[in-house]
């Protein structure tokens, strides 16, 4: 795509905006006040507003390499931090796709430089799993369940931090592993537990504080 193109474009998306909306750019400049945070996969095939169907200033995003959520990563944390504490995000939704290639990566046991480290988390999420994961014969199916194991746990690692769960406590905040089916374009609900995986882990992770 050439660059200038991309100008263009966002000319004309300015005037379809202003059109339909004269306010628009007025409203949109005053303030923010998402509920959802939505942490999703830097792919370029997965574009979190469009598949949602929402619009500017309806979700907050955080995207890396396959939807992690690392306690290390200051990026990941301060987001989370942010978006429960100062925006009073209500729901988090942590969204994987199938072919995502980080999770490819991470399956095939190869030296990758830099990228080490953050697949190490991916490969961390199969030695959980690998009893069933081994047991899946099909390599596409065992590639799509670690897929979906994958936000599982990183949605355990949302839930594993204070400020989750103090608003979990105070106003009923929720976690929510999604997967974007690539091939067919729908959101599948992973209908992750999450007062189940609180509970659960409480024993272990237990952060809340007195507000
Ligand atoms: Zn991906």
């Amino acid at each position: 795509m050439d660059i200038q193109n991309i100008f263009i474009r966002n000319k004309n998306w300015v005037a379809d905006k202003t059109k339909q909306d004269p306010d628009f750019f007025k409203n949109l400049s005053s303030d923010q006040a998402p509920k959802i945070l939505y942490i999703g996969c830097s792919d370029s095939r997965v574009a979190a507003e469009e598949l949602m169907g929402v619009g500017p200033g309806d979700i907050f995003v955080h995207r890396n390499i396959a939807n992690m959520v690392s306690a290390l990563d200051l990026s990941c944390m301060s987001v989370i931090n942010y978006a429960v504490n100062h925006l009073k995000v209500n729901r988090v939704i942590v969204c994987g796709h199938y072919n995502c290639g980080g999770v490819r990566a991470a399956m095939i046991p190869e030296d990758l430089g830099l990228l080490n480290p953050w697949l190490r988390n991916i490969r961390d999420v199969y030695r959980l799993h690998k009893n069933e994961l081994d047991s899946i014969d099909s390599e596409q199916k065992k590639y799509e369940r670690l897929i979906e194991l994958n936000v599982q746990e990183q949605c355990i690692n949302v839930i594993k931090t204070a400020d989750v769960q103090r608003a979990y406590l105070s106003r009923g905040l929720t976690v929510h592993g999604w997967i974007f089916n690539i091939h067919t374009g729908y959101l599948v609900d992973l209908n992750i537990d999450f007062k189940a995986i609180l509970n659960g882990i409480r024993e272990i992770y237990h952060l809340e504080n007195p507000l």
